[in-house]
């Protein structure tokens, strides 16, 4: 399998806006999430569901993984390694960059000190990306975040310390004009740490979190599409003026530093998502397992498959993401075969500056990424494949 994504559920708390499936755990019970996921990856073998493509990518993401002791990391690492013909295990150096395998780790700053970051680039990660989110101690605190505005530097410095060359930070924008958030600080805070990757996210409200309940009760005001529309592009400015390539929505690299890992997802290509909630994809397959982290484990313990569900996108389905994932990124896509009415629509979106055409390849602009949902909803009412 070349793209292997491993979901770590466990949280010390939830934060604010969160509604990813978690576990909060005070004691992690690491032993029994290593056994599950080697159990879950031996039951995909044996019904045929993994293929024997080289790995390229490995993706331990949350949650929040690096709560797991960096020997639980270390041993997923070597198992999924050791699995692949193109690595045989052990191996514990890889070179970050286009053609390496790229093993990465998402972690809140707090989790990061020298002894784990030095214990992770032993096992052979070697990208990690940090969950920053603000550099204001307040706003911080009103997202529930574990860490302090200080840890995310001292992080980097342990990560940069431990021969780290490819470190990605998370931040978010969009928050309610209440927090007296500033973007622009936020951004040259980041800058400040030298990073390799930035990850800029717009705060979205999403129903049963602590956030969706202090607005519906009238507590605080969500951020208004103006600030968000000020903001994404402020971000893009910013951090393109510092040379950084805006190559998806929110994501942004040094040249060489895209995620590799995230990149499958946006250009279709088969991966395998193991542990609570984790989505596969293969052909115009898409499968995803049970999502509470005790059910996850008591089924694949009792050697069933943890599956929960899956779909069949048809050829119409297939295509219509295609250009969505597609128009998420710099590259675009392909120039596609459309009925006179979506041409039209397109043309539309060229003449009013949301989309641009690059010989055989159309993508989005910045401003045209602020509007792509309704774009592409526009494009599905009259889409012909
Ligand atoms: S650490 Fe991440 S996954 Fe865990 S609650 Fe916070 S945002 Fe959600």
């Amino acid at each position: 399998m070349k793209h292997v994504y491993l979901h770590v559920p466990f949280c010390r708390r939830r934060c604010s806006y969160c509604d990813f499936s978690i576990a909060v755990r005070r004691a992690i019970p690491a032993a029994q999430y290593v056994a599950a996921i080697r159990r879950e990856r031996d039951l995909l073998f044996a019904s045929g569901e993994w293929d024997d493509q080289p790995l390229q990518t490995l993706y331990l993401g949350g949650g929040t993984p690096s709560l797991l002791p960096p020997e639980s990391v270390a041993e997923l690492v070597a198992f999924f390694l050791g699995s692949s013909s193109r690595f045989p295990f052990p191996a514990s150096r890889f070179p970050t960059g286009r053609r390496g395998l790229e093993v990465t780790i998402e972690a809140n700053p707090d989790d990061v000190t020298p002894p784990v970051a030095a214990a992770w680039r032993a096992a052979g990660v070697n990208r990690v990306s940090l969950g920053v989110q603000s550099f204001s101690p307040a706003i911080l605190r009103w997202m529930h975040r574990t860490h302090r505005a200080g840890q995310a530097g001292k992080a980097v410095r342990a990560l940069r310390r431990a021969g780290f060359d490819n470190v990605s930070l998370d931040l978010i924008f969009a928050l309610p004009g209440a927090l007296r958030p500033n973007l622009r600080r936020d951004l040259e805070k980041a800058l400040a740490l030298e990073p390799d990757h930035l990850s800029v996210y717009g705060l979205s409200v999403e129903p049963r979190t602590p956030l969706a309940r202090w607005i519906s009760a009238g507590a605080i005001a969500p951020s208004g599409d103006e600030r968000y529309a000020d903001e994404f592009l402020l971000a893009h400015q910013l951090l393109t003026d510092q040379g950084f390539e805006h190559y998806e929505v929110s994501n942004y690299a040094r040249p060489g530093r895209r995620s590799r890992h995230n990149a499958a997802y946006w250009t279709g290509e088969p991966y395998a998502g193991l542990g609570p909630a984790a989505h596969g994809f293969a052909g115009r397959t898409r499968r995803w397992n049970i999502s509470p982290w005790a059910a996850y484990e008591r089924t694949v313990h009792q050697g069933k498959s943890p599956e929960a569900g899956r779909e069949i996108l048809s050829e119409e389905e297939r295509s219509l993401e295609r250009v969505y994932l597609g128009l998420r990124t710099r590259s675009g896509v392909a120039r596609l075969h459309l009925g006179s009415e979506a041409e039209a629509l397109l043309e539309d979106a060229v003449q009013a500056g949301l989309l641009e055409r690059r010989g055989r390849r159309i993508r989005a602009t910045p401003k045209g990424w602020l509007a792509l949902d309704a774009m592409v909803a526009r494009l599905s009412a009259c889409w012909v494949t």
